[in-house]
């Protein structure tokens, strides 16, 4: 038997329901949606999880398709499985972002503070300690389209880096000095745990593929369905910097996220409503923009582009 939150899931078994977390203005009982797959045969507990940022709606989907093709008694090793989608704030509005100078804690965990901050606390709390690694899905939100990356916490390479790599994408972004991450609860309880980043606010089937790609190949490498994990030859490691506004006004983007760019190159300008130039955002160094911002007006402060440095190769 598998127990996490509420439920008690059978080996060969599905089920789901909802981790409680509190209830809304209406009295309706909010929570962690949660789809448990216990595979008939022991092995690993893998949780993936998406819509923690709520306007981010591509890896929800692509966790419910694969769950919906996995079955329990018959699938590869027949490992135990549960996956777990907790769209912590589907529905929701787009969250409140870009508005502080520094990239803030997405899930700051209170028990007794807002929702948000309660569904972050229930998460470490009850979904953490009966998962072996996680795997945190993405997009670039509702103000930006982002490259396809995943994210390898720095300092946590031994951990991580075999599921970063089956994510199967060519950039892998060593980072994130900001806290309050998925990650990071995971991570320190000594269990592996990516983010995986793709596309934008907009809903694209080729998003939601590339996220079933990476969560069926992570399946893979963890031997929970069968099949080679299939790596690539080499991986490129990049950092990012938060490219920021001066100016309020109107963005105009003049590359795409993936591209390559020398240094000088110009990434993107703001103008006035006459078309006059009030800023060029160009680059600092060669490398490669990750994130471009699609909403277009823009006020000071608001972050306008995500520019990488390559750091290096990584071979599996
Ligand atoms: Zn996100």
């Amino acid at each position: 038997m598998y127990s996490i939150g509420p439920l008690t899931v059978s080996p060969g078994e599905r089920a789901q329901g909802l981790i409680p977390v509190g209830t809304s203005s209406y009295g309706v009982e909010l929570g962690i949606p949660l789809i448990v797959v216990n595979g008939a045969q022991d092995g690993p507990v893998l949780c993936v999880d998406a819509g923690v940022h709520g306007d981010e709606y591509d890896g929800q989907e692509a966790i419910r398709r694969v769950l919906a093709e996995i079955d329990p008694d018959t699938c590869g090793h027949r490992r135990r499985h549960p996956l777990h989608e907790h769209p912590g704030l589907r529905g929701g509005r787009p969250r409140e972002r870009h508005r502080s100078p520094e990239p803030q804690p997405h899930l700051p965990r209170r028990p007794d503070g807002s929702y948000s901050q309660r569904l972050a606390a229930t998460f470490v709390e009850q979904v953490v300690p009966v998962v072996d690694a996680v795997v945190d899905l993405h997009t670039g939100g509702a103000y930006g389209e982002i490259a396809p990356l995943v994210i390898l916490q720095g300092g946590y390479e031994d951990l991580a880096t075999d599921i970063a790599l089956a994510a199967g994408h060519e950039l892998v972004w060593k980072g994130g000095k900001w806290g309050g991450t998925v990650r990071h609860p995971v991570l320190a309880a000594g269990k592996p745990a990516i983010t995986i980043e793709c596309g934008g606010a907009t809903y694209r089937e080729a998003n939601v593929e590339r996220h079933m790609y990476s969560i069926r190949n992570i399946l893979r490498s963890l031997k929970m369905i069968d099949g080679e994990v299939e790596l690539r030859d080499t991986y490129t490691a990049v950092s990012g910097t938060f490219a920021r506004s001066s100016a309020g006004g109107f963005f105009v983007s003049h590359s795409e996220p993936g591209e390559n760019c020398k240094e000088g190159d110009l990434i993107g300008q703001i103008v006035d409503h006459y078309g006059n130039t009030l800023e060029e955002v160009r680059a600092d160094w060669d490398g490669i923009v990750l994130w471009v911002r699609r909403i277009r007006t823009v006020r000071p402060g608001d972050e306008v582009v995500i520019f990488g440095a390559v750091e290096g190769e990584i071979t599996p």
